[in-house]
Parts: structure tokens; sequence; C-alpha cells
């Protein structure tokens, strides 16, 4: 009995042994794995990097038409527009954006007035532009109402581009185009071209000695420059809604078009379509009525293709109506009212000036 249990017992520790040994074996094998493992999760890391695609997204406010409204005004009994409601519009998406927004405007800025716009001939106007952050302008017809040399003075002014490439100074040594042509703006890795088509009152007397040129013509040679360093072309068009639409269907690499001229409140975007169902393109059109009585707003997405080009794949147009319930940017509104301030206490100057 004695030897019997005995055998038991070391069969017993035998198999405690062997237990053990197994244990720490699986151990080993485990450190082993965990060695391999940090190698292994990198790899898997790399091959999740390559699938996942890089994506982008852009947004573009814009406005048109503000003829120098810049403080608010009634419409059936309620208080909208106003710079500083506008501003603080602006501000606002640019904090949920950040280092992603442009802000365009596509003409009219000056006449038609407040004393403000008036007493400084447009001066005031591009000072609170400027304090906004504005990207680019295009030149609308009430921009060379009072005269060139004013128009020159308030275009060294502004720091953002002012487009006007088609429209030429006619002069004894030749023509000079009045603004830029195109500027390309980089938002993030975006590079986004934006060109811009003016408009003159040929009978006006402040057009005698300007001239336009081919919009086409010169609209497809910019395009032809823009396009190759560009992932988005936005055309800010100066010519109304009708003129829009026959330069959407016309013009092959425009993106966007960003309206003025014809007062349009496009609550849903024009869209033109080109091309194959296989390879279709958009043209957006877009205009935001008047008076900075709506801010226009693109949202854009992009998605980084192989060649390591940005593909635009959705894009959403939409108008937001500037009323009182937006609170307005102070210091623009300071601003503001530091120039109606002044602009009550002196004379206007451009009294007789009838725009
Ligand atoms: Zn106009």
């Amino acid at each position: 009995m004695k030897t019997w249990r005995r055998i038991t017992g070391l069969w017993g520790l035998l198999a405690v042994l062997v237990l053990v040994l197994v244990w720490a074996l699986s151990l080993q094998a485990g450190d082993a794995g965990s060695q391999a493992s940090p190698q292994t999760v990198q790899l898997e890391q790399r091959e999740q990097q390559a699938k996942q695609v890089q994506r982008e997204h852009l947004v573009i406010l814009h406005v048109n038409d503000t003829h120098g409204h810049l403080a608010p005004h009634k419409v059936k009994g309620r208080s909208v527009g106003g710079i500083a409601r506008a501003a603080g519009l602006v501000k606002q998406i640019r904090s949920k954006n950040p280092g992603r927004v442009l802000l365009v405007h596509a003409g009219d800025v000056f006449s038609r007035g407040d004393a403000v716009t008036n007493r400084y001939r447009g001066q005031a106007n591009i000072d609170l532009m400027n304090r906004m952050g504005y990207d680019a302008m295009v030149l609308g017809n009430a921009e060379y109402y009072w005269g060139l040399e004013n128009l020159r003075r308030r275009m060294a002014e502004a720091r953002f581009a002012v487009l006007a490439g088609n429209i030429f100074e006619l002069k004894k040594e030749g023509q000079k185009a009045v603004g830029q042509s195109f500027v390309v703006k980089k938002v993030g890795p975006l590079r986004v071209g934006l060109m811009g088509l003016s408009l003159i009152r040929p009978k006006h007397p402040a057009s005698q000695n300007l001239r336009t040129g081919d919009n086409l013509k010169l609209a497809k040679k910019w395009l032809g420059e823009l396009q190759p360093k560009t992932d988005l072309v936005v055309l800010l068009s100066h010519q109304g809604l009708p003129a829009d639409t026959m330069l959407g269907g016309t013009l092959n690499g425009v993106d966007i078009i960003i309206g003025g001229h014809s007062h349009t409140v496009l609550k849903e975007p024009v869209i033109i379509k080109k091309g194959a169902k296989s390879a279709e393109r958009k043209v957006y059109i877009v205009q935001a009525g008047e008076y900075y009585e709506y801010l226009g707003r693109i949202d854009l997405d992009f998605s980084r293709e192989d060649d390591g080009g940005w593909k635009l794949t959705r894009v959403r147009c939409r108008v937001i109506p500037i009323n009182e319930r937006i609170e307005a940017d102070s210091k623009i509104a300071e601003q503001l009212e530091e120039y109606q301030r002044k602009s009550k206490q002196v004379q206007p100057v451009a009294a007789g000036v009838s725009p």
C-alpha cells in the first residue's frame, strides 16, 4: 500500500512538473509572439493607411451686390443685412473650419450706398472688407462710377485680390487690364484658382477710357494657365445669371461660378451637367441676392487621387439669411459706428455726384 501511494505520489508530482513545463513553454512562445507583434502591427497600420483615402473639406463664403449697404436695413418690418452681422457669421464659420475658409465678393461694393459709402467713396467699405479677411473680389460696374483714379486708390488699399483682367484702360502706349486676371489661393493642401470677369456700362461717363475684352477668349486662356496648377477653379462673375449660365455651358474646366449683377437669390445652385455620363462634370452656379441680406456658403469635399491630385467628390450650396438672429462682430460694428459718426460731422464731398 505504502509503495503504491508513493508511486501515485510520484506520478502526481510528475504530472505537476509536466504542467509547469507546458505553462513555461507557452509563456516563452507568448513572449516570442509579443516580440514579433510590433512589426506585425506596424505592417497592418501601414496597409490600413494606404487603404485610407485622404480627404479634405473647403468652405467658400460669398456675397455680391452689397452696394454700400453697411448698416442693417428693414425688409417687411424685419431688420436684415449689415456688414457687422455678416462678419460675425463668417467668424463663426471660420472657427468651425479653421484654415479651410475662403471669403469672396462677386462685385458691386460701391454706389447706391449709405452715407458712409458715399462720404468715403468706398474707402470705408474696403477697410471693413480688409478687416473681415476677404480673399478676393471681382469689380462690378458700380466700382467704376467714381472714376478710375478713385478706383485705383481703393484697389491699392485692398489687402485681397481685385480681379478684372477683362476690362482694359486705353492709354497712348496701348491698353492695360484694370485688375488681376486670376489668383491662386492655397487652402491647406488644396490649390484654388479664382478668376474674375468684371463688367462696365459702356455708356457711363466713367467708362469712356475703358473697353471690355473678349470674355470667352480671355476666360479660356486663363483656364489653360490655371488648370494645371490648381485643384479647383472658381469664376467670380459680375455678368448676371443668364450670362453665367452661358459661361457655365461653354467653359470647360470651371467648377464653380459665383455670380453677381442680377441680384438673384439662388437658394439652390443652377447645375450644368457636361460630358458623357461616365465622365460627367458639373458646373455649379451660385448667387446670394443683394445688400448683405444673405451669405452664400459652398461646402466642397475632396479625396486624394493616386497621382497625388485632389478630386472634387461633393458640393453643397446654400444661402444663409443675415438677420437679427446673427450675432454681429463687435470690432466691425465699432469701426462702422466710428465711420458713421465721422460722416455725420463732415459735409459730404460726393454731393452732386450721382452714380
Ligand atoms: Zn452690377
